[in-house]
């Protein structure tokens, strides 16, 4: 088998190397007859922290566009996806060599007639438990709640579940083995879970100072989804006439939503990016997402870390592209950390040491 040869600055680090790939590991050992593919700035594999294959707008999709999603994924340098919840069963991609690698959440679990419909498996209390220990079997170590939505009866964003509720949806995960996060974008949801220790928290919009504090003391992530957070406007808009105070809930949260982010950078808490895909139009987009991060105040390269190397790391792969590692890596033509929108135009994806796009 030929080795393949990259060579140029190797992120994080950005000394200048000649990598090389041989059967599909990293080695800086020079190898005769390399064939040469690209030189350019290389970033690890990047990672889409929350995203969703198998999901459109309407729920479940074919697999034929599944699989139109990942390769979109894939093909933007998304080369570890954490499934962040989706009805269909995508155990099939996982034996793809040519699709990013994939860690599933089960099905979101919510609350009854509380989430978008045909997504989630929606329980009532007394239910939450057993749908907890199903998803906790079904997935690849991690569990989604969906932590608050919409009350119709109140009007407001309210928790899908009591905080006593929430405490032992997480123990039966954790006892299960399986880490657990929720969507949440009010405050209310989050002080019980934050205590009864869960994993990580996605949107968090509503996160307050007290509240970055304790996810910092005990590690627990965020996966902020900044651009996903653009349609609070439109969704308190469409609210407005019927729900008046959840369109003012949605409206204060957006026009916080820097404030509450850098709060949650400054005070240490892990940060990841993730682009919310679910629907064609959304996959393929993650650099939009470090984009983002990066024009609400975090440095470019804590924006691509969050996006790479750190998120590896987190999801226990290797953070860089050490000597043995797997060779999952994209080259661009110029310095992503000088100009992230580089992010968009990889110059060569790596997949397990093959070249894919
Ligand atoms: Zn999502």
């Amino acid at each position: 088998m030929t080795a393949l040869r990259f060579h140029g600055p190797v992120l994080p680090g950005g000394e200048v190397h000649d990598l090389f790939v041989v059967e599909g590991r990293v080695t800086y050992e020079h190898q005769a007859g390399a064939e040469t593919i690209a030189s350019g700035w290389i970033v690890p594999g990047l990672v889409d922290a929350h995203c969703h294959l198998g999901l459109g707008n309407d729920g479940e999709v074919s697999k034929e566009e599944t699989e139109q999603q990942a390769i979109a994924d894939r093909d933007g340098g998304a080369l570890l996806v954490r499934d962040c919840g989706t009805p269909a069963d995508t155990r099939w991609i996982q034996e793809r060599d040519d699709l990013p690698r994939l860690i599933r959440a089960g099905r979101h679990v919510a609350r009854t007639r509380r989430y978008m419909r045909n997504f989630a498996d929606e329980v009532e209390p007394a239910d939450l438990a057993a749908a907890i220990a199903q998803q906790a079997r079904r997935g690849d170590g991690w569990v989604k709640l969906v932590g608050d939505w919409i009350d119709r009866e109140v009007g407001d964003l309210t928790p899908s579940f009591s905080a006593e509720d929430f405490a032992e949806a997480v123990k039966i995960a954790h006892d299960a083995g399986a880490k657990v996060t929720a969507h949440c974008f009010g405050r209310d949801v989050l002080p019980g879970l934050i205590e009864a220790g869960i994993d990580c928290i996605e949107h968090g919009t509503g996160l307050t100072p007290d509240l970055v504090d304790a996810m910092a003391e005990r590690g627990t992530a965020l996966v902020p989804t900044v651009v996903q957070t653009e349609i609070f406007p439109g969704l308190a808009a469409a609210a407005e006439p019927k729900f008046p105070t959840y369109a003012s809930t949605m409206t204060d949260l957006y026009a916080r939503r820097r404030e509450t982010l850098m709060s949650a950078y400054d005070a240490g808490v892990p940060l990841f990016a993730g682009s919310d895909g679910a629907g064609n139009q959304r996959h393929g987009v993650l650099h939009e997402e470090v984009v983002a991060l990066h024009r609400i105040g975090l440095p470019a390269d804590v924006a691509l870390g969050a996006a790479s190397w750190r998120a590896r790391e987190w999801l226990g792969f290797t953070p860089d592209l050490a000597e043995g590692s797997e060779a999952d890596f994209i080259v661009y033509d110029a310095d992503p950390l000088a100009d992230l929108t580089v992010l968009a135009r990889p110059a060569a994806v790596v997949l397990r040491g093959t070249l894919v796009g």
